[in-house]
């Protein structure tokens, strides 16, 4: 096999090897839709790379507009998966005037005035600007990931090539002139080359993503509480001593609440209602947090709040406010449940202690609204103990 065929073949087998690699995470994780587009997408450009390059079908007509047609839509599914893998779209009628665009002035240079460098200067123009729309869209913020940003680049430059490549290595009307050469021409070598490059990066990059994607989805599974959604033991724990770390934060308070007589609950109710009711102090704790605080589900029916930026007096404020509502709640959300209270302890961070220490101290502040009646907030200074009644 000579080195111009084993350029010839590599495209194609890279695309193809990528696209068994994809499907292989899709069977292994098939939540993940997003993977089938750009499974798919890869296998429309494999194709087209491979029609190509082997001049399959043999006639003019049908081969280039179909590789033209294989490429477009190629893209255009691989940018829909990376724009799926956010939970967006790409805009329909936008992509549309796009695709009929160029595959209309595509077949009018080949069935109406027949020009081959004109036919390249639009499939690439074409392709170029469904990868600008896609970089564009999938621009990424300060806080993105790594992956997200090398894609990208990839987009990026893969456009810009694309638009480049046909004025600088051909001119126009030069390969209609001389199509024998044009096997020979910088062009095609630089296009060949290029596929190959592009099928590598394209190929790697969703690869990492979708693993990236598979193992943080993990690592979110192993912090999560699934009941509620917010942290478990686990998760809390470990978030909460790096924002007590990080040193960002003064004052931070940390508050535990225990719902009351939860064992009569789950009694006279069964346990799907005790269920519900943690659910619903996990949803009234959720709702009254600001941005850098964390709730965690640290045991059956207890829950444990760090409140960045807030001292005693805004962490009794939370704690009273979410200790009413959800003494409410059996009124509304949860009727027919005969009592839902919960006890509340805080504690508030001291320079140099440890969240076990933290933790420690506002448990006992718990204890201390447990066993002085329930439904209850307590704090370890007694001047500012704001204790609800019963
Ligand atoms: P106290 O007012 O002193 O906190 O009394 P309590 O009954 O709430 O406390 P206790 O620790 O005696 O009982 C907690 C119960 O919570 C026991 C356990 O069966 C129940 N529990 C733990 N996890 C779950 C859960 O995920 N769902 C439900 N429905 N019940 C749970
Ligand atoms: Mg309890
Ligand atoms: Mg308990």
């Amino acid at each position: 096999m000579s080195g111009n065929q084993l350029m010839t073949i590599a495209s194609p087998v890279i695309g193809t090897i990528f696209t068994i690699l994809l499907l292989a995470l899709w069977r292994y994780q098939r939540t993940y839709t997003y993977i089938l587009y750009l499974a798919g997408g890869l296998t429309l450009n494999t194709l087209a790379t491979g029609l190509q390059l082997f001049f399959i079908p043999g006639e003019p007509g049908s081969n280039t507009t179909t590789t033209a047609v294989f490429y477009l839509f190629g893209i255009a599914l691989l940018i829909e998966g990376c724009l799926k893998r956010q939970n967006r779209s790409l805009n329909f009628s936008q992509t549309a005037i796009i695709l009929t665009a160029t595959l209309v002035a595509f077949c009018y240079y080949f069935y109406v005035d027949r020009s081959l460098s004109a036919r390249i200067y639009i499939l690439s123009f074409g392709c170029g600007a469904l990868l600008a729309i896609g970089a564009y869209r999938l621009r990424p913020s300060r806080d993105s990931r790594l992956i997200d940003k090398i894609i990208f680049w990839i987009f990026l430059l893969l456009s810009i090539q694309l638009i480049l490549r046909p004025p600088l290595t051909i001119r126009l009307g030069e390969v209609d002139a001389n199509l024998k050469a044009f096997g020979d021409s910088l062009f095609w070598l630089a296009f060949r080359f290029s596929l190959i490059v592009g099928a590598v990066l394209i190929g790697l990059a969703l690869l990492s993503a979708v693993v990236v994607d598979i193992t943080s989805d993990l690592k979110r599974q192993t912090t999560t509480d699934a009941l509620t959604g917010v942290y478990n033991r686990r998760g809390f724990d470990e978030k909460a001593s790096a924002i007590i770390a990080s040193g960002r934060f003064d004052p931070i308070c940390l508050v535990i609440c225990d719902i009351d007589h939860f064992k009569r609950i789950n009694d006279d109710h069964g346990h799907p209602a005790g269920d519900l009711v943690i659910g619903k102090l996990s949803a009234l704790l959720t709702a009254h947090v600001r941005q850098n605080d964390i709730v965690g589900r640290i045991g059956g029916e207890e829950f444990a709040v760090l409140l960045t930026e807030r001292g005693p007096s805004d962490a009794m404020q939370f704690s009273e406010r979410v200790r009413a509502l959800f003494e409410a709640s059996n009124a509304d959300s949860l009727r027919g449940i005969s009592r839902t209270t919960a006890s509340f302890g805080i504690a508030d961070h001291r320079p140099g202690e440890t969240l076990q220490q933290l933790l420690s101290r506002a448990d006992r502040q718990l204890y201390a609204a447990k066993k002085s009646g329930r439904n209850r907030v307590c704090f370890e200074d007694d001047k500012i103990d704001l204790a609800s009644s019963a």
